[in-house]
């Protein structure tokens, strides 16, 4: 089965390279059903000058972003190409993403929980907080911030959606339970769920989410999607063999087509 890959990246969020076309080229070659890029949303919750334009771009950028996906779909018409965009939870300034999201026709918004109280847990700069954690209230206080972001309906699609497991730190705990009210939320919701092969690029050496959340999904009929989280063309695509023994073993037989 060849999938989309609806988690692109483009240059402009400061830690991807190469140009959006050598993804398109890539997802061609591949012969990849359809993609979408979904690049960082400017740091919206951030006063201007504290904006790290390593992590995410401009607002200036964003209007060329969009610009540039419209070109491409007109320079590419043999590829479904989307356009959506990664936009981070953070609690209390929905309505400053809600205003950002309004100014664009995306086809899709994939929400992401990359801050817990404002530490970038998943940014390689910050691992050292990790020593001072503690790991089991971390995962509460992720999957909590993860239910709450699907709460918020500004999301169509939950991204990586156990990246708290990113740098290899486990908790003690069972997570069956969390897993289980994670996915009920989703559903109440009416979120899909991503599957994120960046997973396997990281020490969590595992596919976002792992196989109990996705099955946990499965269970409350969560729509999947699939995606690379690509930083460079050449990972456009990347381990996606990996995706369908995984959802054969959850039960799931299709995977969401977005944008229709
Ligand atoms: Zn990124
Ligand atoms: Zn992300």
């Amino acid at each position: 089965m060849l999938l989309p890959d609806y988690h692109i990246h483009s240059a402009r969020c400061g830690h991807a390279r190469g140009e959006m076309r050598e993804y398109v080229e890539k997802a061609l070659a591949l012969g990849l059903p359809g993609i979408g890029f979904a690049d960082h949303i400017p740091m919206y919750w951030l006063k201007e000058q504290e904006r790290d334009r390593g992590i995410a771009m401009s607002l200036e950028d964003l209007t060329e972003y969009v610009a540039e996906v419209e070109k491409l779909r007109l320079a590419y018409p043999d590829i479904p190409i989307k356009l959506g965009i990664e936009a981070d939870y953070v609690p209390g300034f929905e309505l400053e993403l809600t205003k950002i999201l309004d100014q664009y026709p995306f086809d899709y918004v994939l929400g992401s929980v990359h801050f817990i109280n404002g530490w970038g847990f998943d940014n390689p700069a910050y691992l050292y907080k990790y020593e001072y954690m503690n790991i089991d209230d971390l995962y509460c206080q992720y999957f909590n911030l993860l239910q709450q972001a699907a709460q918020s309906r500004l999301f169509n699609v939950m991204a990586h959606p156990d990246l708290i497991k990113k740098f290899g730190y486990r908790p003690r705990f069972d997570l069956r339970e969390l897993y289980e009210q994670t996915a009920c939320v989703f559903a109440e919701a009416s979120v899909a769920v991503e599957i994120n092969t960046a997973g396997l690029r990281v020490p969590a050496q595992e596919i976002y989410p792992a196989l109990g959340l996705l099955q946990a999904c499965r269970k409350y009929a969560v729509p999947v999607t699939t995606g690379s989280d690509a930083h460079e063309p050449g990972l456009v695509g990347y381990a996606f063999d990996n995706i369908e023994p995984m959802l054969d073993e959850a039960g799931y037989t299709k995977v969401l087509i977005l944008g229709l």
